[in-house]
């Protein structure tokens, strides 16, 4: 637990920044997201410093500069092995002090080093529990056995498999990161990984990859907006009927009523 809040009001944390590449965003922190935790960050503050309570150290603002040094150094495959929801929210883990540096097995232990030294801290051996480092792998598609149910494009977090419902599926062979998450969920087994032609992403793959996961990211929450926009819609249509109904129903049981 941090100290207590006596004091220390100025703490609350700076404006979130916009316009430092992290538009787009992910089952990680989109920029909405970002600016809820910044929000929720201030208001928690506040209600600690005149309560005078502790505040879990998850609950702290997040030091947004170091996040984005941290996301810089891995490999943006978005597996989720290192047991976040991707890069990004398991750099805002790190930079909290909720996770430690060795558990991206993608990045092996040249990350690890980098990691640890982005944080001050001695590198550690990789976590075994993560999983063992990999050379990096490229997915394919047997097309001839495809039974085009679309879920390996749900599950691909870089947007890297085509195809349209009940036809053919293909990886696009230059956006595929080799993270494996497609594989499970095909039906019918017909997803390989096969080496790949380098052993790790260069920068601009990495680049790219980041990229398109905040973009797919992005999409995914525009599209849940409008479902709970449209449920809500429904809903209050719904409800207005059912006012319109009990008003008729009163309606008839005065006209119906004899006494005055
Ligand atoms: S590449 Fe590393 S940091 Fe990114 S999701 Fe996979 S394990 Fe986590
Ligand atoms: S095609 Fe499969 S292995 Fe390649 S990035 Fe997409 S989900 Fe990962
Ligand atoms: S999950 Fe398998 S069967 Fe379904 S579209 Fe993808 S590759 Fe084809």
């Amino acid at each position: 637990m941090p100290s207590l809040f006596a004091g220390l009001d100025i703490l609350a944390p700076d404006p979130p920044r916009m316009g430092h590449g992290l538009e787009p965003a992910a089952n990680c922190a989109t920029p909405t997201t970002r600016v809820r935790s910044w929000a929720r960050n201030c208001t928690i503050i506040r209600i600690g410093f005149h309560l005078q309570l502790p505040v879990p150290a998850r609950l702290m603002p997040i030091d947004l500069a170091l996040v984005d040094r941290l996301d810089a150094l891995l490999p943006q495959t978005q597996c989720g092995q290192c047991g976040h929801g991707g890069c990004m929210p398991y750099a805002e883990a790190m930079a909290r002090g909720d996770a430690a540096p060795n558990r991206c097995p993608p990045g092996g232990g040249t990350v690890i080093a980098a990691l640890a030294a982005a944080l001050g801290q001695s590198p550690l051996p990789p976590d075994p529990a993560c999983g063992a480092h990999k050379p990096r792998a490229l997915a394919h598609i047997r097309e001839a056995e495809c039974i085009g149910c679309s879920k390996c494009v749900q599950a691909c977090p870089v947007d890297a498999i085509v195809g349209a419902s009940k036809r053919m599926h293909t990886v696009l062979a230059a956006l595929c990161t080799g993270c494996e998450l497609c594989v499970a969920p095909c039906p019918v087994d017909c997803i390989e990984l096969l080496p790949h032609a380098r052993s790790r992403m260069s920068a601009t793959e990495s680049d790219v990859a980041r990229m398109r996961h905040r973009a797919r990211q992005q999409r995914l929450d525009g599209e849940r907006l409008r479902l709970q926009r449209d449920t809500s819609a429904v809903n209050a249509a719904g409800d207005a009927q059912a006012l319109q109904a009990a008003l008729a129903r009163a309606r008839a049981r005065r006209a119906s009523d004899p006494r005055p």
